[in-house]
């Protein structure tokens, strides 16, 4: 049995009264990517189902863990240990006939640019900014330009939605026409808040390995033996971060993850805080409005900057946010950086990690010699590391220069001139 859609059609057709315009009724076929199966990604794909969307592509890299089932509802005891992105895709194509949803396990990294360029309209609904960062500065490199005019052809836009305990975002992308996530990174500040589920069993960043020590391995009595059992982390008090501290480090090694300084692990025990079901399912119900309205033409889109804050009341506002002259995304530029000569490179990385406008951890860094000073992660990692302890005019760095620095967080480099203040 097929869905029938005859009211949303009728809706769409309507005309008089206060309708400008008729919508395209052919959407069903309207190719769309989701990225995350996460807690907001699964509400994103069931609300795009049910909206009539029925050529539909879910990606993510995650098998479900049992502390998922209270809030991703798309997920059963027996299917713990499962993708995410299959079990989600099974669910919803059993609810929703007619809706043909293809599933991708794996890394967004990993994906070919044909991959995304098939695709008409990218949502996200991912839990860091990092992956959400990589998925709009992707979009804005497959723009392409002749004469200094877009192709607006190879214009794929992005509905960013993300939440964070009873606030939220959906940010509407049309990259290079308008802002991308880049252009407003000073908005977010440097994330620190995980899904436990991520903290206990899949880190990949430095801040869940700090979110284990201070969460997970503070509360074990068999770990933590230096207090009393109950006691209460206290961002305050600095034997507890630094206890915190030494064993984010550990488990960082462990799992072969590099980034965890004094400063994140004081960043990330100042701000917990978890997930909450319904304001997951607020946030993807407006991203999967966006994607109707854009793909029908029935009504204009959000411009483009939608908050929802939920916790001292309830309030929502949009507002226009600009693009940034000179972003280092889709106004490629080069960014100036001014740095004491006596900075070691571990300071520059820490600096870069930090800057609000850069928020780039994990780098890799090179001159413009072609040279490479420092690799965070793989093979080169061991040999790049001694580095950190030696100012940068001693690894050749030059007033002026312009170093190269690659993060897993943004698709294409970042060029960023030193100058030396004396
Ligand atoms: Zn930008």
């Amino acid at each position: 049995m097929t869905r029938s859609y005859h009211q949303i059609e009728s809706f769409l057709k309507r005309t008089g009264g206060t309708a400008e315009e008729e919508g395209n009724v052919n959407y069903h076929d309207f190719k769309i990517l989701v990225v995350g199966a996460g807690g907001l990604g699964c509400e994103v794909l069931k609300a795009l189902a049910m909206v009539g969307f029925q050529n539909l592509t879910i990606i993510d890299m995650d098998t479900i863990e049992y502390s998922n089932l209270n809030r991703q509802f798309l997920f059963r005891k027996k299917d713990v240990g499962r993708p995410k992105s299959e079990v989600a895709a099974e669910f919803v194509m059993k609810k929703v006939p007619g809706c043909k949803i293809t599933h991708v396990v794996g890394r967004l990294e990993d994906q070919p640019l044909s991959f995304y360029k098939s695709f008409k309209l990218v949502i996200s609904g991912l839990d860091n900014l990092g992956a959400r960062r990589w998925t709009s500065s992707t979009l804005c490199s497959l723009v392409e330009t002749k004469n200094g005019e877009i192709n607006p052809n190879t214009i794929i836009p992005l509905i960013d939605g993300g939440t964070e305990g009873f606030q939220g975002h959906v940010m509407v992308i049309v990259p290079k026409v308008g802002p991308c996530l880049d252009c407003i990174i000073s908005l977010f500040p440097p994330q620190k808040t995980f899904p436990m589920c991520t903290i206990a069993s899949q880190p990949r960043l430095p801040e869940h390995c700090i979110a284990w020590a201070s969460q997970i391995a503070w509360e074990n009595p068999t770990i933590n033996t230096e207090f009393p059992h109950g006691t209460k982390v206290d961002a305050d008090n600095p034997a507890h971060v630094q206890w915190v501290y030494e064993h984010a480090l550990q488990r960082a090694e462990e799992k072969n993850i590099s980034g965890v300084t004094y400063r994140l692990t004081l960043g990330v025990i100042k701000n917990i805080m978890p997930a909450i079901a319904s304001t997951n399912s607020l946030i993807a119900a407006q991203t999967a409005n966006e994607a109707f309205k854009y793909a029908t033409g029935c009504a204009n889109n959000l411009d483009n900057y939608l908050v929802y804050y939920g916790k001292d009341g309830i309030n929502t506002s949009v507002e226009s946010l600009e693009k940034k002259k000179g972003c280092l995304v889709c106004d490629m530029q080069t960014m100036s950086k001014s740095i004491p000569a006596t900075f070691t490179l571990q300071q520059l990385v820490d600096e870069i990690s930090d800057d609000p406008e850069l928020q780039v951890s994990n780098p890799s860094i090179g001159l413009e010699s072609g040279q490479i000073i420092f690799v965070s992660r793989g093979p080169l990692k061991e040999q790049t590391e001694k580095n950190l302890g030696l100012e940068l005019p001693q690894l050749g760095v030059k007033e002026g220069e312009e170093l190269i620095i690659n993060s897993p967080a943004i698709s294409s480099p970042i060029f960023l001139k030193i100058h030396y203040e004396y």
